[in-house]
């Protein structure tokens, strides 16, 4: 078998698919007609098609694959640890090697401040971890009316119920009857969207403000955290203006709630540290981690928990009543201890800080100057273009939100690239380890497929 020649029976496997794999975030009806891309193999930062075909992953998978694809430094850690141990748990006074070790090295590359984790299989999960050890850290504290968790319009944190709550997406609110009790939200700092009508550093302040508003009027006594994003990644890279953080900080400073700064996406060298809160020098209390811990390799998250936070949930003669038969699994524990060494080693982060970041961000920006595009922007290894109809009124949406972006993400697939639409944005986060070459086919392909979608919209009379 060669990664490249076809011999994948593509009709045969979407078929299959069509009947019995039900996708998430699809509408299966349109899905099942279409068919499904099925991917086969993946090399650094390519992947390849079942009919051969090469594609420059501009996602990372989902924000997760840090290190690329194809590490057999990954492999053959999992390999090794299955098979000297390939599961134990970690409850019952038990504890196992790799899940010591990555628990180490966590708390190394963490702030001074956060020493523990608490492990889980996914970032929803941590984030329903979060929402008890919160309450639970309060009512230990003799403040059980602490409850209300405060989180922003259209922010992720992932499809449980939790994480759904704590996320402000009004389409999955729908369904489920979510949020649950508890749970408010504030807007977002969205100056593109939302603010343009003030310069973005004025909107920055005013979007911090509205934390600040919320909890005077819920009253402090009866808010127990914050939960954010540093920058929103599916809600369609939201870049924060320069103020926001700041004003934020200074809010929290005055005030007794606990801070969540939600690592799924930002964690791992994606903004140019080990986490994005550092990025905005931002103290955090809890940090939910995910995606990048493992490069996607094995499922794998877990809660980065303050020593104020430990302390407070710590009390001889009770426990926290919370875990998952997976917790600290052996061989995902192994596979993420493998991807932080080839971070480490190969100084991705740092990479992603003083030169992949800067050399990419400088040639993403200039893609504003394309009539289809209202605004380019980029932090560490995370960028957005917003699609619009008219130029000259950069902030008028297009009629059916959402209809350009699909197109011409498609079209980007068809030239060879993932990028992903959110609403009319498009959005890239790629593996850290990009080149330099790399990143100039990005972002010619980027251009060829913006005059594909223009000449499109062209036809069919949508911009003239
Ligand atoms: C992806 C994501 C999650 C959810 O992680 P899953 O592993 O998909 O459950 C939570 N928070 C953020 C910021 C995310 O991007």
């Amino acid at each position: 078998m060669t990664a490249h020649s076809n011999i994948y029976p593509t009709k045969a496997l979407q078929e299959l698919d069509a009947a019995h794999h039900w996708h998430p975030f699809s509408d299966m009806k349109s899905l099942n007609e279409e068919g499904s891309r099925i991917i086969t193999h993946g090399d650094g930062v390519w992947l390849t098609d079942s009919e051969g075909k090469k594609i420059l992953d501009g996602m990372a998978g989902l924000w997760c694959v840090q290190v690329g694809y194809g590490r057999k430094d990954i492999a053959d850690a999992v390999y090794k640890q299955m098979i000297e141990l390939p599961y134990y748990n970690t409850f019952f006074k038990t504890t196992h090697p790799p899940a010591v070790a990555l628990s180490e090295k966590l708390a190394k590359l963490a702030p001074d401040h956060i020493n523990s984790v608490f492990y889980c299989s996914s970032g929803s999960e941590a984030n329903d971890t979060v929402f008890r050890m919160v309450r639970t850290y309060w009512d230990k504290m003799g403040k059980p009316d602490k409850k209300i968790i405060i989180g922003r319009w259209n922010g992720y944190h992932g499809s449980t119920l939790a994480g759904t709550s704590l996320g402000g997406m009004k389409a999955m609110h729908g369904q489920g009857d979510l949020p649950v009790q508890g749970v408010h939200h504030i807007d977002q700092p969205y100056w593109f969207g939302e603010g343009h009508e003030m310069s973005p550093e004025e909107f920055g302040v005013v979007a911090a403000r509205k934390l600040e508003q919320a909890i005077d009027e819920l009253g402090e006594d009866k808010v127990a955290a914050f939960i954010a994003e540093p920058i929103q990644g599916a809600g369609g890279v939201i870049i924060p203006p320069e103020t926001y953080w700041p004003e934020i900080r200074r809010i929290l400073k005055e005030r007794d709630i606990l801070f969540v700064s939600d690592e799924v996406i930002c964690g791992f060298g994606r903004l140019g540290e080990w986490f994005g809160s550092t990025h905005y020098g931002m103290e955090p209390d809890l940090m939910p981690i995910a995606k990048g811990l493992t490069s996607g390799y094995l499922p794998m998250g877990g809660v980065m928990v303050s020593d104020r936070v430990a302390e407070g949930l710590m009390m001889a003669g009770d426990e926290f009543y919370h875990g998952y038969t997976y917790s600290g699994h052996p061989a995902c524990a192994a596979a993420a201890l493998a991807n932080l060494e080839i971070i480490e080693r190969e100084g991705l982060v740092e990479r992603v800080k003083s030169d992949i970041g800067p050399y990419l961000k400088e040639r993403w920006l200039k893609l504003s100057d394309h009539p289809l595009v209202g605004e380019a922007r980029m932090a560490g290894l995370v960028g957005a273009l917003e699609l619009v109809p008219d130029k000259a009124n950069p902030h008028l949406p297009f009629k059916n939100v959402g209809t350009v972006g699909t197109l011409c993400r498609d079209l980007s697939f068809a030239n060879g690239m993932v990028m992903r639409a959110v609403r009319d944005s498009m959005i890239i986060s790629p593996p850290l380890v990009l080149s330099h070459e790399e990143a100039d086919i990005l972002v010619g392909t980027v251009e060829k497929t913006l005059n594909d979608t223009w000449q499109e919209l062209k036809k069919d009379g949508h911009v003239s």
